[in-house]
This record gives structure tokens, sequence and C-alpha cells, in this order.
């Protein structure tokens, strides 16, 4: 059920470390731990760094069948109650992706959850496709009339079918072997085609101030990237980075009270709870990337 790298996973470099101790063993896995919107923050595998690339990685780590068979029996209505703010940060990546790929063309969005932004994008004109393991969201992505294959990437054949924009929004910091990962996206990208990266900064500001408490250490999240290895991650899979940014991400008042253990008693007065639901607010965290690159030709 575990694997043991004995060397990086990302540029094979065998000069990996011990990087942190973790709490977490397969075990303590469910569908209920992986969901979207768990909040076990602060719990980590066994973690190692590779000393070449930088890439920190779950070792040993949780085999992919595994995994996808866990993401499979997910179901997570919270994700869905949260709706308005996702939908609005998905229009501001779609948004600026349209600035860099104007032609609305084929679309395949992987790990595309109950298709939030798959229907942000077809509204807009993007003929889409989206890859999602749990077979709860794939349900309510299909009854709104959207196209998802339910599996992984790695179950996910490759036709004739090309596409020009493919897009890993929180995806990476969730699988074994993200190289893998992005060496499909390559072949499954039309020339020139582009890719969309979302994934969190293990370098970040915010991921330095809160330490081990840093809200990404959770039990989903297996590797982990620096700026470093995810310019490696993006070379050694042949593609050129055209914009780097930092993510943030809309979400109502009431969320983020649901987060906090000391503000319960304020979700709870009922003249108070309408209120905060309809309140968005965006917070620039600034602790994941958010990078657009562009597919090369192979010499
Ligand atoms: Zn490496």
């Amino acid at each position: 059920m575990l694997i043991k790298y004995e060397q990086c996973p990302l540029c094979f470099s065998s000069k990996i470390l011990f990087y942190k101790k973790g709490q977490l063993s397969p075990s303590m896995l469910s569908p209920e731990k992986i969901k979207i919107t768990d909040a076990d923050y602060g719990l980590t595998w066994d973690l190692s760094r590779c000393l070449d690339c930088s890439f920190v990685f779950a070792n040993p780590c949780p085999e992919e069948k595994f995994i996808t068979s866990l993401y499979s029996e997910v179901k997570d209505p919270a994700y869905e109650v949260e709706a308005l703010g996702r939908r609005q940060t998905f229009r501001r990546l779609l948004h600026r992706l349209e600035k860099l790929r104007p032609q609305r063309g084929y679309l395949l969005d992987v790990g595309a959850a109950t298709g939030l932004f798959l229907d942000e994008a077809k509204k807009r004109g993007w003929q889409v496709l989206g890859i999602e393991p749990s077979r709860w969201a794939v349900e309510i992505a299909q009854k709104q009339g959207l196209k998802v294959f339910q599996g992984s990437l790695e179950d996910f054949k490759i036709d004739d079918q090309r596409y020009d924009v493919i897009t890993l929004i929180d995806v990476l910091e969730h699988t074994p072997n993200p190289r893998k990962i992005v060496e499909k996206v390559q072949k499954l990208l039309k020339p020139q085609g582009l890719i969309l990266i979302v994934t969190p900064d293990l370098e970040s500001f915010l991921a330095k101030l809160t330490g081990r408490y840093w809200w990404h250490y959770r039990p989903a999240h297996l590797v982990f990237f620096n700026r470093q290895s995810l310019k490696k991650l993006l070379a050694l899979t042949h593609f050129e980075v055209l914009s780097w940014k930092r993510y943030s991400w809309h979400f109502s008042l009431s969320y983020l009270f649901s987060r906090l253990p000391f503000t319960f008693w304020l979700l709870h007065k009922p003249f108070l709870s309408s209120l905060w639901s309809r309140i968005q607010l965006k917070l620039a965290l600034g602790d994941s990337f958010e990078v657009y690159a562009q597919k090369k030709e192979r010499a």
C-alpha cells in the first residue's frame, strides 16, 4: 500500500533527504479525510526532499491505485455550499486564461469535482470535458449536462481528441507522481496547447509563518512544490512558462467562520448566519502558484 522512494519522483536524483516527520499512515485515510473541505490542518505524511530540484514528497507514499479508489468514494456536500465563491474564483482564472488564448477551443479540466469550473468555461464558449474520480461529484456534474469522465487521468484513454487547454487546479499536490500527470497532459494537448497549474507554494510567506500548522499540510496532500521544483517539472515535461502568478480565492464569511473554532457562536445567531453566507471575500493568501505554460514542440 506504501511505496518507498529511493529516488526523487520528479527529477530521478538519488540525492534525497528526510525533510519532515509526519503523523499519517494509510489506515488513517478515508474518503472523509481527503475531501476538498476537510479541516485536518497540520497533518502530513513523512516527507522527503530532493537536494537537486527541492521537490518535497510523501516517502513512503500511498499507492496511486489506493488513492484513486478512496477518491471514487468521496462525497463533499460542503464543497457545493461554497459554489458562489468558487465560481467567482474560476471566472477570474478563465479571464486570465482567455487573455492568453482568446479563441475558445477544447478544454479539459482534470479533477473537475462537481463541474463548477467546467460550467463557467462552457458558458464562455469553451467545449468542455472533465475528469473526476468521485462518483458523487461526477453525478452532480452530469445532471447539469456536463461531460465528465469518472476515473483518474491515468485511466483516461488517449484517442484522437487533442485539447487547446488543460487545467490542473489544486490537483498535483494530491497525486503521488505529478511528473506522470504532466507528461500525460503534454500528450493530450494540441501543439502550443496551454496548461494551467494551481498548487500550493511550500516556501510562501504564509507557509513559513504558520509552520507546521499551514493549512496545506493535510492528509490529501502528498507532494509540495516551491518555485524551483515547479519550474523543473515544467522544463522536464517540455513546457514554456508564459505567466507566473499568485492565486487568490473567493469565499463567504460563513465559510471562514466555520473554519475558525473561536467564531463558532457567530454562525449560530440566526439573524446573522444568512448574512455571512452572502458576504463574499477575496482572500489573497498568495500561498499557491497559478502558472500558465505552453507546450513546446520537441526538437
Ligand atoms: Zn528532484
